[in-house]
């Protein structure tokens, strides 16, 4: 990867999504981060985290993370994008787990279409 930055960016990181994703293994999300991390630049990178929250709190319904992508960015204002990867993340590992959401203790719940259909069906 380096050798190609050099050789055809003469060792200047790409600052735009169309040209990251043609290098090897980089897809979208992590273009996206690069562009969020490394430029500040408004993207949503979408990883697991992103896409499960995002389905469970109802903000999209969307089978893939590219399909959460192109939601979030209509329903999202740009000004929120750069923060919503960190976000999410950190309440995906710590709060809204792939397993076992903690629920109880989630200052979103009432928010949240998982938790109201989790409960209106108890
Ligand atoms: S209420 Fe539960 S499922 Fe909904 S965002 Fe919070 S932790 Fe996640």
């Amino acid at each position: 990867m380096a050798k190609i930055i050099d050789k055809r960016y003469r060792g200047r990181v790409p600052d735009d999504l169309d040209t990251l994703v043609q290098l090897p293994g980089v897809g979208r999300k992590t273009a996206n981060c690069v562009l969020v991390y490394a430029f500040e630049q408004p993207a949503i990178p979408v990883d697991i985290h992103v896409h499960r929250i995002s389905n469970r709190l109802g903000l999209v319904d969307t089978k893939t993370p590219e399909e959460t992508e192109q939601e979030l960015m209509i329903k999202i204002k740009k000004k929120y994008w750069l923060e919503i990867n960190d976000t999410f993340v950190m309440y995906g590992q710590n709060i809204c787990k792939p397993i076992s959401p903690m629920c109880g203790v989630c200052k979103i719940k009432k928010h949240c279409k998982f938790f109201k259909s989790k409960n209106a069906s108890l």
